[in-house]
């Protein structure tokens, strides 16, 4: 089996040096054991996303001496394939039709109220699968949407059971099905959400191994779930550490400003293979610019 890694970096920005860590170790992990690197481009947040942070992405890994194989991809040009494959899995009685108007949804006082019951039900261990549309009749489903009404649309979690994987570097997780909410993976707009475009497109593309930032980790359940509704096989997870500050503080934006950003080391003349080396060989701590 070819190993298949990839690189799928948001473009709303600069390219984060987080974010680079993760494409050299997926491209050191490829070009070891003969496998293929990939570059994904998730811009499916079109207001966010911009050609600029594209071109930036590509330049940092350039300048990097990442190169990837074969075409890039653009999550956008996936979104059909991806509304298609959430409308299956309502047919197929995986997912279900979630009619919540949309100002009780974007209510943020019921919100926090789902919020809430879900936490205080998970720590009781009681189900708090309370949507009144999971189990409505498929016939009543299939007819309001017939007539228009629109609907987000929600993967049916299992009332009872637990998600387990072994990530190669944070060892066993595990999480009952109790703290994990039925997911919504299209918005009643149509646009498919990230769990669901990121686990069908690492299907498209037959990912072997997921390498990316720990931030992922817990949404790494849910798109397990996602893989075995879909009925396709789970790749390995390896999640990175955070690069962090040098007072192991989470790296901000807003509070390290330039520091988060690549371009700011190629614009102050760091040598490319020193700054490999160093993101290769050290715990993930950023570099002191001052
Ligand atoms: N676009 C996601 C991010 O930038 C990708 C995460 C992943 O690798 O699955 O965080």
């Amino acid at each position: 089996m070819t190993v298949r890694v990839r690189f799928a970096p948001s473009p709303t920005g600069y390219l984060h040096i987080g974010a680079a860590r993760s494409a050299l170790f997926n491209w050191l992990f490829a070009r070891k054991v003969g496998g293929r690197f990939l570059l994904r481009i998730e811009d499916t947040d079109l207001q966010r996303s911009s050609d600029e942070s594209t071109r930036s992405i590509v330049e940092g890994l350039e300048w990097l001496g990442l190169d990837y194989d074969e075409e890039k991809v653009f999550q956008s040009d996936n979104a059909d394939k991806h509304r298609a494959a959430a409308r299956k899995l309502v047919e197929e009685g995986k997912a279900y039709r979630d009619f919540t108007p949309k100002e009780q949804r974007e209510d943020k006082n019921v919100k926090q109220d789902i919020v809430d019951r879900a936490r205080a039900h998970a720590a009781e261990g009681i189900d708090h699968r309370s949507n009144p549309f999971r189990d409505l009749p498929k016939e009543e489903s299939d007819a309001r949407a017939a007539t228009g009404e629109r609907f987000a649309i929600r993967l049916k979690v299992g009332r009872e059971g637990t998600s387990r994987f072994t990530d190669i570097v944070y060892g066993e997780q595990e999480r009952g099905y109790s703290e994990i909410e039925d997911l919504v993976l299209l918005r009643s707009d149509g646009h498919p959400l990230y769990n669901l475009s990121v686990v069908l497109d690492d299907i498209e593309m037959r990912i072997t191994h997921v390498i990316r930032g720990q931030d992922h980790l817990t949404n790494t359940h849910k798109q397990i779930l996602l893989y075995q509704a879909l009925g396709a096989p789970v790749p390995q997870f390896a999640h990175l550490p955070l690069i962090l500050a040098p007072n192991k503080a989470k790296l901000s934006k807003r509070k390290h400003g330039e520091v988060v950003s690549l371009t700011t080391y190629r614009d102050r003349g760091f040598v490319p293979d020193a700054f490999v080396n160093y993101f290769g060989r050290r715990i993930p701590l950023s570099i002191p610019l001052k």
